[in-house]
């Protein structure tokens, strides 16, 4: 730990791997209040051991950034902009405002709206948006416009949620507060307000337009760029498109989930495209010159005479350019020789005529395996 390096976030919080989210709140509540900046004015090592105690909190409190810290570390869970296969960084909203209303509320900011210094805003929820693009639009990248969900601030009430001319009143289980306090061993606890759903207001003569909410559901269309070499599984984060975050609370972030449409002729093995191309047996021994479908139009190619089944030719950078924006993988063309098949009387008599002619020579490999057949059974 001497040189700087970042510290487990479950050894900060002093819990094992597989904690319940309560323990690791309970752990969390624990050392925040020994080391909270409040109770230790001035004093630089409970502040940075605050500090860590919020970070490792952060991510071990919320699911989604647990799972990655878990499985990349640290790398999971810092750093920022896209991620191919995984998360990019939190942006910049973090939900502190939520930690801090949740669990310092009544221990050290006074139990009114008025005495808390911090926002009482909540974060908006993570959108995941299901994106289906094709194997072209995988390998180039594409723009999409996508529709979603978001809560327009209602115009006949102002977002008040009180019929034009009237005004919400104070609930009185709060007294405007948003949040109620209850005793729990030795803490004061505090929770949303259930008579005004932690608004702090009543309203009496709900606008009709909105029917109360102050909000409308509506949707937004957003433009996605979707970069050239995404696959299955990759997904892509456009902040702050999310749910709207509530009484100035920041939205949630949107994420883009990728999946990949088949391709009826491609296949993707990395950043190469893998391609089946059949020809005939007698193309295959007199050679032939074939037109192989790229990403990038037809490509002629020479197949030479005597040319196996199963063999691969490489065409260089014709395949998915990367997603880190320099070079792109190859084509493999895998040669596919079919043998012909409901055969009339004429053809068999021809290929008979065939076999009569051309001794073992035409067929090395063969002659060679029966050689060895003979070798191993004597
Ligand atoms: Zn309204
Ligand atoms: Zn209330």
């Amino acid at each position: 730990m001497a040189n700087g390096e970042k510290r487990d976030y479950y050894e900060i919080l002093g819990v094992h791997r597989n904690a319940s989210d309560t323990e690791i709140k309970k752990a969390f509540r624990k050392q925040a209040i020994q080391y909270h900046p409040d109770k230790n004015p001035g004093d630089k090592a409970s502040e940075e051991k605050f500090k860590e105690l919020s970070e490792a909190y952060e991510v071990l409190s919320d699911g989604q950034k647990r799972a990655q810290y878990d499985q990349f570390g640290h790398a999971g869970v810092s750093g920022g902009g896209f991620s191919s296969g995984g998360f990019g960084g939190f942006g910049g909203g973090t939900p502190f405002g939520d930690i801090f209303g949740d669990i310092f509320g009544d221990i050290f900011g006074g139990g009114s709206a008025g005495g808390r210094g911090r926002t009482q805003g909540r974060r908006g929820d993570d959108l995941l948006y299901n994106m289906e693009i094709t194997f072209e639009e995988a390998a180039f990248g594409v723009e999409k416009k996508i529709e979603v969900p978001f809560a327009k601030r209602c115009g006949t009430c102002n977002g008040s949620g009180s019929k034009p001319g009237t005004d919400p009143k104070v609930c009185p289980a709060c007294r405007g507060a948003g949040q109620v306090r209850y005793q729990q061993g030795f803490f004061s606890v505090s929770k949303t307000c259930g008579q005004c759903n932690g608004e702090g207001k009543i309203v009496d003569d709900p606008c009709p337009e909105c029917r109360g909410k102050g909000s409308i559901k509506d949707t937004k269309t957003l433009s996605i760029k979707v970069p050239g070499g995404v696959e299955t599984g990759s997904r892509l984060k456009s902040p702050g498109n999310g749910g709207q975050g509530l009484k100035g609370g920041p939205n949630g972030d949107l994420y883009v989930a990728i999946s990949v449409k088949e391709h009826p002729l491609f296949q993707r093995e990395d950043n190469n495209v893998v391609c089946e191309f059949p020809i005939s047996f007698i193309q295959a021994s007199l050679g032939c010159e074939i037109e192989v479908p790229t990403l990038d139009g037809k490509v002629a190619m020479k197949i030479p005479e005597g040319t196996q089944s199963g063999k691969i030719y490489r065409l260089r950078g014709k395949g998915i350019p990367s997603l880190q924006g320099y070079g792109r993988g190859d084509q493999l063309v895998v040669i596919r020789v079919e043998t012909p098949s409901n055969l009339n009387r004429k053809q068999k008599e021809l290929l008979e005529e065939f076999a009569r002619i051309s001794g073992e020579d035409v067929h090395p490999l063969k002659k060679s395996f029966l050689d060895k057949v003979m070798g191993f059974l004597s």
